[in-house]
Order: C-alpha cells, then sequence, then structure tokens
C-alpha cells in the first residue's frame, strides 16, 4: 500500500516537473514575439514543426500578422510530454495614407523592377540564416531617438495607392543621428544604396531572428562583422524610399515580419 501511494506521488512529481519545466515571455498576438527558456534537453515543436531549442534552453519565435489560428506547442522531456494551445489575441492596425511620393517611388518602371527583384535576393538570404546564436535572449534595445512616425502593420495608401502593410517601426530624428545595434549579433546584409530601403542593415541573433535597419545615411559595418548590443551601427537619412529622415526599424523571425514596439518590450 505505501509502495502504491508513494509510486503515484512520483508519477505526480515527474508531471509537474514537466508542467513547470518551460516559460514564455511576450504577447502572444498578431506580431509578437515569444522569447522562453526550457530544460535544454527538451524538444519543442511550434505547430508540429521542430522549435530550436539553444544549448542554454533558450528559444524564440514570431507570430504573423493576420494570425488567427491558435498556436501549439508541444514540448517533450524524458518525463513525458505536454501540449499547449495558445490563443492569439486580434489586433487593429492604422491606415496611413502618404501623398507627394515620386511617381516612380509607388509605381516602379521596368528597370526599377529588375533592380528590385535583384535586390530582393540580399534580403531572402539575409531572412535565412538560423544560426545557433543565442544573442536574441538579451532585451531588445531600441535602436534611435526621436519621435514615431510609423507603426507596425497599418496599412499603406500610398499617393492614393494601397500598399503592402508597413512591417517595421519608423522613428524620426535628425540626419546623422546615432543608430545603435538592438542586440549583439552579425552582420548579415551592409549595402549603401538598395531602391527601397537605401541605406540597409541586417544583423542575424541567432534562431531565425534577423533586426533590420532602412534609409541610413552612412553605415559603420560590413557584412560578416560581429556588433555588441548598443555599439553604433551607422546614422539616420532618408535614403531609398523615403520622405524624410527616419530609421525604418524591423524584427524578423525567419520570413515573418514582427511588431518591433513588442519585441522591446521582451
Ligand atoms: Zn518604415
Amino acid at each position: 500500500m505505501i509502495k502504491k501511494i508513494f509510486l503515484s506521488c512520483f508519477v505526480l512529481f515527474y508531471l509537474n516537473t514537466g508542467a513547470l519545466g518551460i516559460e514564455f515571455f511576450g504577447k502572444f498576438t498578431e506580431g509578437g514575439i515569444i522569447k522562453g527558456k526550457t530544460s535544454f534537453n527538451s524538444k519543442l515543436f511550434l505547430d508540429k514543426k521542430k522549435l530550436k531549442v539553444s544549448k542554454n534552453g533558450y528559444f524564440i519565435f514570431g507570430i504573423k500578422k493576420g494570425r488567427t489560428k491558435d498556436i501549439e506547442i508541444k514540448v517533450l522531456t524524458k518525463g513525458g510530454s505536454q501540449i499547449f494551445n495558445k490563443k492569439i489575441e486580434k489586433r487593429d492596425f492604422l491606415i496611413q495614407k502618404i501623398n507627394g511620393l515620386p511617381k516612380k517611388m509607388v509605381t516602379p518602371g521596368k528597370k526599377a523592377l529588375e533592380r528590385i527583384k535583384k535586390e530582393q535576393v540580399f534580403f531572402n538570404q539575409m531572412r535565412s540564416v538560423n544560426s545557433n546564436n543565442e544573442f536574441f535572449y538579451s532585451k531588445f534595445l531600441k535602436p534611435t531617438t526621436g519621435i514615431t512616425s510609423g507603426k507596425y502593420g497599418s496599412q499603406r495608401v500610398l499617393n492614393g495607392k494601397p500598399r503592402r502593410p508597413h512591417m517595421g517601426l519608423d522613428i524620426a530624428n535628425k540626419k546623422g543621428t546615432s543608430i545603435l545595434a538592438t542586440a549583439e549579433g552579425l552582420v548579415t546584409l551592409a549595402q549603401k544604396n538598395l531602391y527601397f530601403t537605401g541605406g540597409t542593415i541586417g544583423i542575424d541573433h541567432g534562431h531565425g531572428i534577423t533586426s533590420v535597419y532602412y534609409h541610413l545615411n552612412s553605415l559603420n559595418v560590413n557584412k560578416g562583422q560581429q556588433v555588441s548590443q548598443g555599439e553604433v551601427i551607422g546614422t539616420m537619412g532618408s535614403t531609398g524610399r523615403s520622405t524624410g529622415d527616419h530609421l525604418h526599424f524591423g524584427i524578423y523571425w525567419k520570413q515573418i515580419a514582427l511588431d518591433p514596439e513588442l519585441a522591446l518590450k521582451n
């Protein structure tokens, strides 16, 4: 009898450790970024696909704008498995009208389209990096100072024509204002003059997390360079498709654009 009680207690204890063996930080909402920690030897599955867990048990993933379906997270440990079904909070996004843009910037010509297509390769490559670095786990730093002039997810109407939503955070200040790396990482993109984004930097922080900085006036770093959090990587400008001096700051998880404002809280 005593043995039986002991055994059932043991089983309960084991299940409990399973339940306590994982933590999530962040908001389960459109554009949200979820960081977490589990035991290093746990296996994680996000929507039935394997999710990378670092050697210290850290993991991260993002939630696409427009997602309504619950997210399924399965944790597999030596003690058993557990499934979490997380509801996604719906959001309302702004509509932003911008007029007075040069026509070629709103509707690119044939030559420009060829250039855009070529440049798209840089972005796809940058967002395909899936390193084992765990720099993403430190709290993200706001990369510059200024006023918020554009928000994540806002629908853009350029010269009266509806365009893709704005997938980053715009911060406006004087030309030449310092731009800092939001977290430690490896520079995976550094280009002075891209069609849409002008002076452009991308930094890999590990596990598919990339931060991007657009419209820069000058670049202080090169591709392949390691940067520390808070390091000056460039200066603010208005290069590419831009109507004034500002930084477009973006955070990606793989190819999915996340809300930088949510990322900065996490
Ligand atoms: Zn922007």
